[in-house]
């Protein structure tokens, strides 16, 4: 793992917030294509919630879903809100698990507005290879803040780019901010 210097990795980024960069490649791995899973026995949003918050980057966990930073993020700060369960489709989900997305989906907005204080944000569900969605298997709904300049054309649906940061300062962070929403 290789630090940037700040200087450096504001050039690299480009993109103003609060947030430190970090490089952390190996992280991205398997959202980035290569170790994308076959099957659910590989699926790493089921795998995630099994792991301690610090070494899953679990940023908030409901009953029915939890909240992880996106290892591969369009942004700095982005979120994704799982449920636990694996289903693929938006329409399979239980009334508590659709209730639950959108609460805690509200509550990332919350949480990122007291963190880094986003001019705005992209809010999604790519459902399906062909819509986009890196691990298409495992819904989940993407929570991206947004600041003037971060770029020139971000589609929610599109190709992802890749922002180093700090996901571990980031997690610590929000997951503080979580606390105090009440
Ligand atoms: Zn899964």
């Amino acid at each position: 793992m290789a630090t940037l210097s700040p200087e450096a990795a504001s050039d690299y980024a480009g993109i103003p917030d609060s947030f430190q960069r970090l490089w952390t490649p190996h992280r991205m791995v398997y959202i980035d294509g290569e170790g994308k899973p076959k099957d659910e026995g590989e699926c790493p949003f089921c795998a995630i919630p099994r792991r301690d918050d610090e070494a899953g980057l679990v940023v908030h966990r409901g009953e029915h879903a939890f909240v992880v930073m996106n290892l591969f993020p369009y942004n700095p700060g982005h979120l994704l809100v799982c449920p636990y369960r694996h289903v693929a489709r938006y329409v399979d989900t239980t009334p508590e698990e659709t209730i639950e997305i959108a609460e805690l989906t509200k509550q990332a907005i919350a949480a990122l507005t007291k963190v880094s204080n986003p001019a705005g944000f992209n809010l999604g569900i790519n459902q399906g290879d062909v819509a986009g969605a890196g691990i298409a298997m495992h819904l989940h709904q993407h929570v991206v803040p947004r600041w003037q300049g971060d770029s020139n054309f971000l589609p929610i649906v599109g190709q992802t780019k890749a922002v180093p940061q700090l996901l571990d300062d980031a997690r610590a962070r929000l997951a503080a901010a979580w606390e105090d929403l009440g």
